[in-house]
C-alpha cells in the first residue's frame, strides 16, 4: 500500500492546480514518485474532459485533526487518522494537542511524529503545541521549545485560551516565534450546559441554547488583542478556527479589510448541515432557506427523515442555523474562509451513546470533507477550484513558511515527490461503518452516498490509498 508509485499514467482527466491558479483537461504521469509529466490538452484532445469526472488536485492539508494519541487510542490513534486522511484525499494533516496527556511538551509532540512515522504511511502529520501548560489555562507551556521540536501551530482546542491576559502573552510571544496560534473562540460562562444552537430547534427539542455571542465576544476580544501586541510582535498570527456565526465573520471580514494578520477556517459541517439535523433533517444547509433568505421550518415541510437527538449531530461548536451555514459557505466563496479544516473528532460508541447533552462533542469528518464540498459545487454554490484552493493553498498559507514540503504547497509541479489525490467527481461512495477508515464512526452522515470518490492519493511519491476499483 505505501510503497512508491513506480508507474501511474492518468489520461484524460480534470487537473487543478490553484498554485497556477490553472484547471482544465490534462494528464498527469507519476514515475519512481516523481511527478513526471503535467500536459494541458486543448482543442480535439480535450473534448468530453470535465470538472463533472476524474479530477486530479494536489494532495489536500487539513489544519485541525484530533487523532486522539496518546491517550485515547479507543476512539483513534495516529495511524488509523492516517488512513482516514487519505481515503479523504488528505496527505497532510495537523493533530490538535488536546491529546492526554496534551501536547505541551516536547516529548508528546514527539511521541505523535514517532507514531507517524511508524506507522508506515506516507500521510504527513504535522503537529499543533499546547498554548497553556495542560491546557489548564494558568500558564503559557514551553511555546519556544514546542516550536523548536516541530510545533506548526499553538491551541487549546477543545477550548479557548482561558483568559485575555494569556491570550495576549501567547500572541506576543508566538509572534516573536513566527507560529499562528489556533483559537477555539467560546465563551464557556454563555456555553456552561448549552446543547444546540438558540433557536427555534432546540427550543421545540428542549435542548439548552447555545448563543451565537459565544464565539462573536471572544473573535472580536482575540482581533482587539493582536492589534494591540501587533507593533511589539509583527509576526503575531492570529487563526480562527471553526468559524460558524455570521457575526463572527463580519468581524474577520473586517479584521481582514484593515489589513491585520488574520485567517480563518470554516468546517465541511457548518456551511453544509443545520441546526435541523438534531431534530432529524438531512437536507443540506442550501436547501434549508426559503427564497428569502430565512430558514425554513422543517416540521412543516416534512424534512424529517431521521431520529431526533442523534448524538453525531452534536458538535461545538454546535450546528447553526441555515443562515449561518450561508454565511461560512459565501465566507469560503468570497476569501473571508482562507481554508477548510474538517474538527475531524472521532469517538468511541460509548462516548457518543449517551443523552444528547452529555455525549461528547465532534463528529469523524477527514473523510467525507470532499463529499459535503463537492455537493456544495454541484448545487452550484461553490467552484471546485475554490474548493480545491480552501483544501491545499488557502491552509498552507495558515501554515506559512513551517509548511513547504507538500503538493499544498506546490501545485502539480513537474520534478517533485508526487503529491495528489485523484478523484472521480461524478462517481459516489456510501458512507457506512465499515468503509470510513477512522475508528469515529460518528457521523450523520452514514448510510448517505456523497459525490467524489476518492481513487488514489498519493503523498510524497507513495500511494497512501487505493480504491479497491481503481
Ligand atoms: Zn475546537
Amino acid at each position: 500500500m505505501a510503497g512508491t508509485v513506480e508507474l501511474l499514467d492518468i489520461s484524460r482527466a480534470w487537473l487543478v492546480d490553484p498554485v497556477a491558479g490553472r484547471e482544465g483537461p490534462g494528464e498527469i504521469v507519476v514515475r519512481d514518485g516523481i511527478l513526471d509529466a503535467v500536459t494541458w490538452l486543448d482543442g480535439a484532445d480535450a473534448e468530453g474532459i470535465g470538472p463533472d469526472g476524474l479530477v486530479v488536485a494536489p494532495g489536500f492539508l487539513d489544519l485541525h485533526v484530533h487523532l486522539r494519541e496518546p491517550g485515547n487510542e479507543d476512539a483513534e490513534t495516529v495511524a488509523t487518522g492516517q488512513a482516514a486522511a487519505a481515503h479523504g484525499g488528505f496527505t497532510s494533516v495537523c493533530a490538535m494537542p488536546n491529546t492526554t496527556p496534551a501536547a505541551d511538551e516536547p516529548s508528546v509532540l514527539a511521541r505523535v511524529y514517532a507514531a507517524a512515522a511508524a506507522s508506515g504511511s506516507p500521510v504527513e502529520v504535522l503537529a499543533h503545541g499546547a498554548v497553556t501548560v495542560g491546557r489548564a489555562g494558568e500558564r503559557l507551556a514551553a511555546l519556544g521549545e514546542l516550536a523548536d521540536a516541530g510545533a506548526v501551530g499553538f491551541s487549546d482546542d477543545g477550548g479557548p485560551v482561558k483568559s485575555a491576559v494569556l491570550m495576549r502573552n501567547a500572541l506576543l510571544y508566538l509572534g516573536m516565534l513566527g507560529r499562528p496560534i489556533f483559537e477555539h473562540s467560546e465563551d464557556p460562562s454563555l456555553t456552561a450546559g448549552a446543547e444546540a444552537s438558540e433557536g427555534v430547534v432546540a427550543s421545540v427539542l428542549g435542548l439548552k441554547g447555545w448563543p451565537t455571542a459565544a464565539e462573536v465576544g471572544p473573535v472580536e476580544r482575540a482581533i482587539a488583542l493582536l492589534r494591540e501586541v501587533l507593533p511589539d510582535a509583527l509576526g503575531a498570527r492570529l487563526h480562527l478556527t471553526h468559524v460558524s456565526t455570521a457575526a463572527a465573520l463580519d468581524a474577520v471580514r473586517r479584521a481582514k479589510a484593515a489589513g491585520l494578520p488574520v485567517t480563518c477556517d470554516v468546517t465541511p459541517h457548518h456551511l453544509g448541515f443545520t441546526d435541523e439535523w438534531v431534530a432529524g433533517a438531512r437536507r443540506w444547509a442550501w436547501e434549508a432557506l426559503d427564497a428569502d433568505g430565512a430558514a425554513r421550518d422543517p416540521w412543516a415541510d416534512g424534512a424529517l427523515v431521521a431520529h431526533p437527538y442523534s448524538t453525531a449531530c452534536r458538535v461545538n461548536p454546535p450546528l447553526r442555523g441555515a443562515a449561518d451555514a450561508a454565511a461560512c459557505l459565501a465566507a469560503l466563496v468570497d476569501g473571508t474562509a482562507d481554508a477548510v479544516a474538517t474538527d475531524h473528532a472521532p469517538h468511541t460508541h460509548v462516548d457518543k451513546e449517551a443523552e444528547f447533552g452529555l455525549a461528547a462533542n465532534g463528529l469523524s469528518g477527514v473523510e467525507t470533507a470532499l463529499g459535503v464540498l463537492l455537493s456544495a459545487v454541484a448545487a452550484g454554490h461553490l467552484t471546485l477550484a475554490r474548493a480545491v484552493a480552501a483544501l491545499t493553498t488557502g491552509p498552507a498559507a495558515v501554515l506559512g513558511s513551517v509548511a513547504g514540503r507538500r503538493g499544498a504547497d506546490r501545485g502539480l509541479v513537474e520534478g517533485q515527490p508526487a503529491d495528489l489525490v485523484v478523484f472521480d467527481a461524478g462517481a459516489t461512495w456510501d458512507v457506512t461503518a465499515a468503509s470510513l477508515a477512522s475508528k469515529g464512526k460518528n457521523s450523520p452522515l452514514l448510510g448517505r452516498a456523497l459525490p467524489g470518490r476518492v481513487l488514489l492519493t498519493v503523498a510524497g511519491g507513495r500511494f497512501a490509498y487505493r480504491d479497491a476499483e481503481a
